[in-house]
């Protein structure tokens, strides 16, 4: 007897049914192995990873600071090309060359149709970061394939004059480096000043850059660092290690203060400097990740009479927003790629990982191409 098949039961059959993925199993141990490829359902995509890269928040799951569940695989910056469309996702066809944010907004809950759509939670409400999904609550980015939930509100095309590299720093950093500046609300011909110029911290004085600044200025120690914040607009680097930041900021300003300031590191230092270098009526703009308790010395904030705005804003995320950010790139308004330092292959991601972590080689961001 000859078995007949149809050529979708054989297109079935050429799908691998297995892939290559960075899977967290316990702190310190996030290694390489072959998992189920996902396959999409209704409203979600799978897409061939092309290229994706290592954040923070990745290393601070490796090391056991940030849970997540045992098996889960890693990562949150996704550039890739669709492979299977779900049913119910329009406008798209296999094939087609995306960026993914590393948040995933629904569209469609409470907290999206509020405006608010980093922080989609489907409903529940109250949960912060709710909108970080990749690598968080779901299977994440560091992988050959990926399932795209809410796959129309998610996939930006990715414009034919632009490169993997050139998009994938998008994803995040940039989105929220320039959300720093956003949320800020830096007007044109601000003094603004930038606490830590690690790959986020950079982005954002490339965004207060392109906000308007008049003044942009960095704080880092790292000379390295301190150079690529120049080559991002930095008009000037302070070494806190050297310089008393608080007093310069004050000089630099003829004893006013900055506009804004963009904390970009996640200490008390760092953000109760913040609040120290801003004017009356200046902005503090969080950009750090914070852990155990924050204080807000009363003369700090001017004993709360000081019209002082503290915001804080979680990676914007969805398909305009990538659309807006690779348009940037596209005009040359903006390049991400000088911080790009170092290419891995995914079987090599380990080894991406200790460089990445330990801070070595100058190590900004890394590309991994799966
Ligand atoms: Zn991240
Ligand atoms: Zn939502």
């Amino acid at each position: 007897m000859v078995m007949t098949t149809t050529p979708t039961e054989r297109a079935e059959a050429a799908i691998a049914a297995t892939m290559r993925a960075a899977v967290f199993h316990a702190p310190g141990d996030i290694r390489v192995e072959e998992v189920a490829r996902p396959r999409p359902g209704p409203g979600e995509a799978v897409i061939r990873v092309t290229l994706t890269t290592i954040c923070g928040t990745d290393v601070h799951i490796l090391k056991g600071e940030y849970p997540v569940k045992p098996g889960l695989i890693v990562g949150h910056e996704p550039v890739g090309v669709i492979d299977e469309l779900g049913a119910g996702v329009v406008g798209y066809e296999v094939g087609d060359r995306v960026l993914v944010g590393a948040i995933t907004p629904c569209g469609q809950c409470h907290a999206c149709l509020s405006g608010k759509l980093s922080q989609c939670g489907h409903g529940s409400g109250y949960e912060a970061i709710g909108g970080w999904r990749f690598g968080n609550t779901i299977n994440g980015a560091q992988a050959e394939y990926l399932l795209v939930p809410n796959a129309q509100a998610n996939l930006a095309p990715i414009p034919e004059a632009l490169t993997d590299e050139q998009v994938v720093l998008l994803a995040d950093i940039a989105s929220t480096g320039f959300s720093g500046a956003e949320s800020g609300r830096v007007r044109i011909g601000d003094t603004v000043v930038v606490f830590a110029q690690g790959p986020i911290g950079l982005c954002a004085t490339a965004g207060a850059r392109l906000m308007g600044a008049a003044h942009v200025i960095g704080v880092d120690g790292d000379l390295s660092r301190a150079a690529m914040a120049k080559r991002m607009g930095a008009d000037i680097v302070l070494d806190p290690t050297r310089v008393d930041v608080v007093e310069e900021v004050r000089r630099l300003t003829d004893g006013v203060g900055a506009d804004v300031a963009i904390e970009a590191l996640g200490i008390q230092e760092t953000f109760e400097n913040a609040l120290r270098c801003v004017r009356p009526g200046g902005v503090v703009s969080s950009l750090g990740v914070f852990s155990g308790k924050l204080q807000l010395p009363y003369e700090a904030f001017a004993a709360g009479l000081g019209d002082h705005t503290i915001v804080t804003t979680l990676c914007p995320g969805g398909k305009e927003r990538m659309g807006r950010l690779m348009r940037l790139v596209e005009t040359g308004r903006f390049d991400p790629t000088p911080l790009i330092t170092h290419r891995f292959a995914l079987d090599q991601i380990g080894e991406a990982y200790d460089l990445f972590s330990n801070r070595r080689d100058g190590v900004l961001k890394v590309a991994i191409r799966p």
